[in-house]
This record gives structure tokens, sequence and C-alpha cells, in this order.
């Protein structure tokens, strides 16, 4: 394995205040750690456990969404 930085990119969130700011990311990485670029997912620290962040959260709604369809399909 090669010890470069390597993540795949699960949703993109262009912020629609600032359309010219980069678009936050979801990412998943190669620890299988899910994470956020936002500002609010990197200062979350409510919880010890993961962090999150409101991108987050609606990107798990929708997997989860998505999830229930395929099983009811
Ligand atoms: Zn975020």
């Amino acid at each position: 394995m090669a010890k470069k930085k390597q993540y795949v990119v699960l949703a993109t969130n262009p912020s629609k205040s600032k359309p010219n700011a980069a678009p936050h990311q979801i990412r998943m990485g190669g620890d299988n750690v899910t994470y956020c670029t936002c500002w609010a997912w990197r200062m979350s620290k409510v919880h010890p456990g993961p962090k999150t962040c409101k991108h987050l959260e609606r990107y798990r709604q929708t997997a989860r969404d998505m999830e229930g369809l395929t099983r009811a399909g």
C-alpha cells in the first residue's frame, strides 16, 4: 500500500450563500472514516465520538433513504 492520502468523495455540497467558495465535500478516507471539509465539522467538539456536521447528517439520511429504497425494490 502506498502511504499517500487516499479518499473517495461521496458527496459535494456547494455553498448557497457563497457560490464562489469551494464546495464542502463528504469524504470517505482509506480508514473508512467519513468526514467533511467544512469548518463546522472541524470545530465539532460536542461529543468524544465521531465528528459530524449538517452535511454529514444530510448525507447519512440520504444514504439511509436510498438503502431503504433498494431493499424495498
Ligand atoms: Zn460539513
